[in-house]
């Protein structure tokens, strides 16, 4: 299928400079973790990334795990790659990462050079790409010498499979000597992927800090903390909500009265700032210039027009964090 981009798609996204590096990313980046696998229809997902592209979002973020099953989302978005964005590619910034249980035996989790250079060898086929712009180690390996997992990611730049080396989930004081080991070896770290959002605060800790003064990065993901900082579960679990899905990351357990209440007082507060409590809580995320991007999910396409539209609403004055922080109490 041709694609034909809106010809303005560049004019309403913000795009800003991840660390001291070249790369600018735009401010809201679409992930591939859910509604990519072989149990989406391929023409849902197609609509979403012909969409995000059309305003103006370039970063596609995948793993060699998203599915179900592993390995199906990259599959699917080679598919739609080559069918719909092969004139497009040089626009597009696409990465992958290794590092959670691939396949069986000792080889195919965690960070060992073996595991990393094999599985990214197989994201590249599997998205019939000759390289990703930017490869993840995507979890630390408490037993991999830091050193070897630094090497790999440095060894698959040289060998251009990969454009950028990062991070993912690394805590701050093992990111610092992991940005370190990158930098001496001449790969330096691109960016940093934690997860940050208004219920998970624990990279205001150290981490960002780290971050903005390495000159690195910071990708936030699941900013909107998987849709429950959203309207989606104020009435109860809509049926085609993920956590009515049969997910093991979010489920009606999680959805305690004692969270709802929070979201209730958040979502009156993005009320009074006349947006939705979903541009609120991205708005929130992007509000320290030190991040880059925030990594949202959508299983549909209004969702991707409520984060661009975010960008006209991003300001907070000093009561309105006072409000939220209390909210978050
Ligand atoms: P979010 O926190 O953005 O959650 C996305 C979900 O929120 C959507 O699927 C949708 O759920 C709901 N939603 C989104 N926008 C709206 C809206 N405007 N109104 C109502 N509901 C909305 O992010 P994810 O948890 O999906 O993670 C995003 C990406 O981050 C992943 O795809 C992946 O690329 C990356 N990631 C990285 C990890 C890592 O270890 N590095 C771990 C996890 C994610 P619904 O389906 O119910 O409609």
């Amino acid at each position: 299928m041709s694609l034909f981009p809106h010809p303005d798609r560049y004019q309403q996204m913000e795009y800003r400079r991840s660390g001291r590096s070249g790369i600018k990313l735009p401010a809201i980046s679409l992930g591939l973790w859910h509604n990519f696998g072989d149990s989406t229809r391929v023409d849902n997902s197609r609509e979403l990334l012909r969409h995000a592209f059309d305003l103006g979002i370039t970063h596609f973020d995948l793993a060699n795990n998203y599915g179900p099953p592993p390995g199906s989302a990259e599959e699917n978005f080679g598919r739609i790659l080559r069918e719909d964005f092969r004139a497009h590619r040089d626009e597009l910034i696409i990465s992958t990462k290794a590092g959670y249980t691939m396949w069986q035996g000792p080889y195919g989790d965690w960070g060992s050079r073996k595991y990393l250079v094999a599985s990214l060898d197989q994201s590249l086929k599997r998205m019939g790409l000759e390289y990703v712009d930017i490869f993840y180690h995507h979890r630390p390996d408490p037993e991999t010498p830091l050193e070897e997992t630094m090497r790999a990611l440095d060894h698959v730049v040289r060998q251009g499979k990969a454009l950028y080396a990062a991070l993912s989930n690394y805590p701050a004081d093992l990111a610092a000597e992991a940005i370190a080991i990158l930098r001496d070896l001449g790969t330096p770290c691109l960016i940093h992927q934690p997860r940050y959002s208004m219920f998970e605060r624990t990279p205001e800790q150290g981490l960002i800090q780290t971050l903005g003064d390495a000159g690195v990065g910071c990708i936030a993901f699941s900013p909107l903390a998987g849709g429950v900082l959203t309207d989606r579960y104020l009435q109860g679990i809509p049926e085609d909500s993920r956590a009515a899905s049969g997910s093991k990351f979010l489920n009606e357990n999680q959805l305690t009265d004692e969270k709802m209440e929070k979201v209730r007082k958040l979502n009156a507060i993005a009320q009074q700032r006349e947006q939705k409590l979903a541009q609120m809580a991205l708005a929130w995320v992007l509000r320290d210039e030190r991040v880059t991007s925030v990594l949202i999910g959508a299983s549909k396409t209004a969702q991707i027009d409520d984060a661009v539209a975010m960008l006209a609403r991003r300001q907070f004055s000093d009561s309105e964090l006072a409000a939220i922080d209390a909210a978050l109490l």
